[in-house]
C-alpha cells in the first residue's frame, strides 16, 4: 500500500470510529470483563403499597460501576448487551444476586418483603430459562411468592403459545409475573385477558403527563379498571408528584414507584430505608 492510501484508511477509521460508533465498540469490548469483574451491581427502588400505606417490596435495577467512566445507567449499555447477547448473563446475575439480597432483608428486617427483577427478550427464550429461576430459588431459599419476574408486553407476547406454556411453567414454581411498561406494547386486551399474568405495570409515560383531567388520566383511569376486573394487581411508575400520587390512590391502584419516593439505590442505602 502506498503512504497515501493508508493516510486514507485512517481517516475512514477515525470517521467510523468517531461518536456513538466507537463509544458503542468499547463499551461492548468492556462488558465482557465487567461481567467477571463484577462491575455490575443491582440497585434496588421501594415500590409501595399506597392501600396500605407501607413498604411493599423492591426493583432491581442494574448499574454499572465503570472503573473510569462512573456510575453507568442501563440506558448506556442494555441495548449494547442485547445486541453482543451479554444480555441474558447480566440478567442472571442481577436475579441471583438480587433474590439472595431480598432473602436477606426478608430474614433480618423486612419479612414481608418482595422483590422484581426485570427480564430481557433472550433471557426470557433461553431453554434453560425456567431452570435458571428453580436454580435461584432454590439456591437462596426465598419463598417463591415473594419474587415478581417483569417481562414487557413484547416478550410474554411474541409466539404467543409459547410464552404462555413458559409464564405457566414459572408460575407453577410460584413466582409472580408483571408485564412491564403497560400501554406502550401492542398487546390487545383479549391477548392480556389469556396471559397468566399477577401483575401490570403501568408505563411512567402515562404517569408524566396526567393531571387527573386530560387523555393520559383517563388511559391510567382505564387500566387500573381492566387489572382490577382482571384480578391483576396494578403498578403505577414514574410517581413524581403528590398529585399524581393522589390520583391513583383515588382510582384504587395497589402500588406505586418513583422519585416522589425515592430513587434506586444501593443495597446498604435500601437497608436504611427499611429500617428506619
Ligand atoms: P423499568 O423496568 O421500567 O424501570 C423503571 C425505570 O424508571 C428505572 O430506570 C427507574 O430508575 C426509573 N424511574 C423510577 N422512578 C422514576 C421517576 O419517578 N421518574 C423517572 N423519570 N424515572 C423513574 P433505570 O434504572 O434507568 O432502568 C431503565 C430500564 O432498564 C428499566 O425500565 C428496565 O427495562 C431496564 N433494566 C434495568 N435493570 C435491568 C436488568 O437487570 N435486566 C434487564 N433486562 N433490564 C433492566
Ligand atoms: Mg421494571
Ligand atoms: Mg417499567
Ligand atoms: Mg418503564
Amino acid at each position: 500500500h502506498a503512504k497515501s492510501d493508508n493516510q486514507n484508511d485512517y481517516r475512514y477509521f477515525d470517521q467510523i470510529m468517531s461518536g456513538d460508533a466507537y463509544e458503542q465498540f468499547t463499551i461492548a469490548n468492556e462488558l465482557h470483563d465487567a461481567i467477571e469483574n463484577d462491575e455490575l451491581i443491582p440497585f434496588y427502588q421501594i415500590k409501595y403499597d399506597i392501600k396500605n400505606n407501607k413498604t411493599y417490596g423492591v426493583e432491581a435495577l442494574v448499574r454499572w460501576e465503570h472503573p473510569k467512566r462512573g456510575m453507568l445507567s442501563p440506558k448506556d449499555f442494555i441495548s449494547i448487551a442485547e445486541a453482543t447477547g451479554l444480555i441474558a448473563d447480566i440478567d442472571s446475575m442481577v436475579l441471583k444476586k438480587a433474590l439472595h439480597q431480598a432473602q436477606t432483608w426478608r430474614q433480618t428486617i423486612a419479612p414481608d418483603l418482595h422483590v422484581s427483577v426485570n427480564i430481557s427478550q433472550q433471557q426470557f427464550e433461553q431453554k434453560q430459562f425456567t431452570n435458571t429461576i428453580t436454580q435461584a430459588l432454590n439456591e437462596t431459599g426465598i419463598d417463591p411468592s415473594a419474587v415478581i419476574l417483569e417481562v414487557t408486553e413484547s416478550v410474554a407476547l411474541t409466539h404467543v403459545n409459547d410464552a404462555d406454556e413458559k409464564l405457566q411453567q414459572l408460575r407453577q414454581l410460584g413466582v409472580n409475573i408483571a408485564i412491564d411498561d403497560f400501554g406502550t406494547g401492542y398487546s390487545s386486551l383479549h391477548q392480556i385477558k389469556s396471559l397468566p399474568i399477577d401483575m401490570i405495570k403501568i408505563d411512567r409515560s402515562f404517569i408524566k403527563e396526567s393531571n387527573g383531567q386530560d387523555q393520559d388520566a383517563a388511559i391510567v383511569r382505564t387500566i387500573i379498571a381492566l387489572a382490577n376486573n382482571l384480578g391483576c394487581q396494578v403498578t403505577c411508575e414514574g410517581i413524581e408528584e403528590n398529585e399524581q400520587l393522589t390520583f391513583i390512590k383515588n382510582e384504587r391502584c395497589d402500588y406505586a414507584q418513583g422519585y416522589l419516593f425515592n430513587r434506586p439505590q444501593p443495597a446498604n442505602d435500601v437497608t436504611k430505608l427499611l429500617t428506619s
